[in-house]
This record gives structure tokens, C-alpha cells and sequence, in this order.
């Protein structure tokens, strides 16, 4: 059975899924062959992941008579660039990435530190001891995580790529569109002739995207779903995990006023909280009373941005308090 599956002439979806992994995790990776051809997404760089994407795009080659040759990022979080090098090293591919992703993916030690910087919304830096103690713990935890799902940094040989550069494919010609929002250096692939968006992260069918400190951008995405809602003549939506997008007008407008009804929400519980104020610690049991605390550090990432951007915009203040921030109204 081929590892892949055809979802419009010309564009060929690999599933890549980590079984054995901390959390369950399945990515689309989406193949163009071409002359030179590309993949869209390089996913998990565990070695049976590699392994069984490397496979699919042997037997696509030989379907369609044609290449598949670079592999392009869509952003960088780790589900996304980890194959890269290890798929270069199996195959002749070259890894292309935009000049933002860079700085972001080419140590694990750059990856984390871009990451994990003091940008909880939930407590202020304790004391250096404990600030220590916790970088340890954080440490010893990224490592068992990165170990399991297969995360590993884009070491070998890069070429550039831009923001509005084409990439001639079997399937037309795909422009790189700015998509950032989820994560600052977080690009699309758009087919003007048939319709067809490679959204990355941006807008899945099942689930609203993750956003959290230190590199998402409320405002930011915001503005890149109206983008994505305007695309003249949009009418797929191919997302790096979950069902394609069908609706892409309808399943944007969704999104669009989800984000707008939850920061109104977390505006409001503020204000109702009077001059006592509230933690940012509440708003997450409000939001995940019964959620397993791994699951919940991850959940919670739209609650600590959403204070964040409030608290940039002046609309609300804060004051630590028995090492927790506590939110005001002004
Ligand atoms: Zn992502």
C-alpha cells in the first residue's frame, strides 16, 4: 500500500505519525513533485519517521515520473523541521529555509532558547536558585521529549528562500505567502490557479492552532486568517495536521471570531475581578479544570498570550504576588 494519497493532481499527502512518542502526534507532510519538486513540511526526525517519508517519495517518483527535491519548512516548530537534514542526508534533497527560520533551527540550543526565554504570564522570575532549579527540570524534561518525538535541528546545508518567491511544481506554480501569527517565521504555499492553500498551522479542521509566549502574535494572526480569508478564489485548505480544510471561507471566519470572542472573554473576567485582580493560574483551571498538567502547560499557551498582548496595550496591569502575577483592570 502507498504511504501516500493524492489530494488534488499534483499534490500527494505523506501522514507521518510517532507512536511511541510522549504524546500521540500525526503530521501531514505534503509532496509536489516536479523537476526539481518539493515537500512541504519535513516533520518528525525520529529514524522510522525519516525512514517511512523517505520511502513514500521513492515510490511517488517512481509513480509520477517526476522529482521531489527540496524540502521547505513551513515554520519552525519542531514537528516541522526535524526531518530536514536527516531526509537530505538519505536522499538528494536540498533544505530551503526563509531567513526567519534560521536563527531558530539550526542548534536544538538556539531552538530552545528562542523558546523557553522568561516569558511565563503566569509567575515572575523567582530567585536565582530556583530559576536554576526549574532551567534543570525544564532541561531534563525537553531533553526526554526531544528524545522520544524526534526533534532534531536543520544542521546541514540550506539554501534561501523569500517571502513571495514561486516554486514551479507539477501542480502550477506555488507562491510563498507570510503566514505568521502561530509563529513568526511561518510561511504558506498559495496556488493561485486552482485554489489551493498549504496553510501549515494556520487553519485545521478539528482544533484552533496553538498560540503561546514567547512567538505567537495575537494581532499577527489575526491578520494573516483575514489574508487567508481573502485569497481570491480560495478553495482548499491542505493543513499540516488534521482533515483538509473544505469550507475555507466559513472555517476561517470561525476562527477569526473565536480568537475575538476569547480575548473579549479574558478582558471581561479581568474587569469583573475588580482591584483584587486575578492570577493568571485561575484563568487556566477556569479553562482546564480537569486537564492532565502536561496537557494543560501546553493548553494554556492562548490564556498566557492573551494577557500578554492586554497588558501590552495598556488595558490591564499586574503586580506579583506570593510568586504568582496577578492581572488588574486599569
Ligand atoms: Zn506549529
Amino acid at each position: 500500500m502507498a504511504g501516500y494519497e493524492k489530494m488534488a493532481p499534483g499534490v500527494f499527502r505523506i501522514r507521518q505519525e510517532v507512536r511511541k512518542g510522549w504524546v500521540p502526534f500525526a503530521m501531514n507532510l505534503y509532496a509536489l513533485p516536479g523537476t526539481d519538486g518539493l515537500l512541504f513540511d519535513a516533520g518528525s526526525g525520529t529514524k522510522g519517521a525519516v525512514a517511512h517519508v523517505a520511502r513514500c517519495l521513492k515510490d511517488l517518483e517512481r509513480e509520477t515520473g517526476s522529482r521531489v527535491r527540496q524540502i521547505l519548512p513551513s515554520h519552525a516548530h519542531w514537528d516541522h523541521f526535524s526531518g530536514a537534514s536527516a531526509l537530505a542526508d538519505k536522499r538528494p534533497m536540498r533544505v530551503l529555509l526563509t531567513e526567519a527560520m534560521v536563527p531558530l533551527v539550526r542548534t536544538r540550543a538556539c531552538y530552545r532558547a528562542a523558546y523557553r526565554e522568561g516569558t511565563s504570564a503566569l509567575r515572575p522570575r523567582a530567585g536565582a536558585l530556583n530559576e536554576a532549579c526549574r532551567a534543570l527540570g525544564g532541561r531534563l524534561i525537553d531533553e526526554a521529549f526531544s528524545l522520544s518525538m524526534g526533534i532534531r535541528a536543520v544542521t546541514g546545508p540550506f539554501s534561501p528562500l523569500a517571502v513571495g518567491d514561486h516554486l514551479a511544481t507539477d501542480a502550477g506554480t506555488w507562491e510563498v505567502l507570510a503566514g505568521p501569527g502561530h509563529c513568526d517565521a511561518h510561511i504558506m504555499l498559495w496556488n493561485a490557479e486552482t485554489g489551493i492553500l498549504l496553510g501549515g498551522d494556520n487553519v485545521l479542521s478539528h482544533i484552533t492552532t496553538w498560540l503561546g509566549p514567547p512567538r505567537s502574535d495575537l494581532i499577527a494572526y489575526q491578520k494573516t486568517l483575514e489574508t487567508i480569508r481573502e485569497l481570491p478564489g480560495l478553495r482548499l485548505i491542505l493543513p499540516a495536521h488534521g482533515r483538509p480544510v473544505t469550507d475555507p471561507v466559513k472555517r476561517t471566519t470561525q476562527l477569526i471570531a473565536h480568537r475575538k470572542k476569547r480575548l473579549t472573554e479574558i478582558r471581561e473576567k479581568v474587569e469583573a475581578a475588580g482591584p483584587r485582580g486575578l492570577t493568571g493560574r485561575s484563568l487556566v483551571r477556569h479553562y482546564y479544570p480537569r486537564m492532565a498538567p502536561l496537557k494543560r502547560s501546553i493548553a494554556q499557551g492562548w490564556i498566557e498570550a492573551t494577557l500578554l498582548y492586554l497588558l501590552q496595550e495598556g488595558d490591564v496591569a499586574r503586580t506579583a504576588e506570593k510568586g504568582l502575577w496577578r492581572y488588574h483592570p486599569l
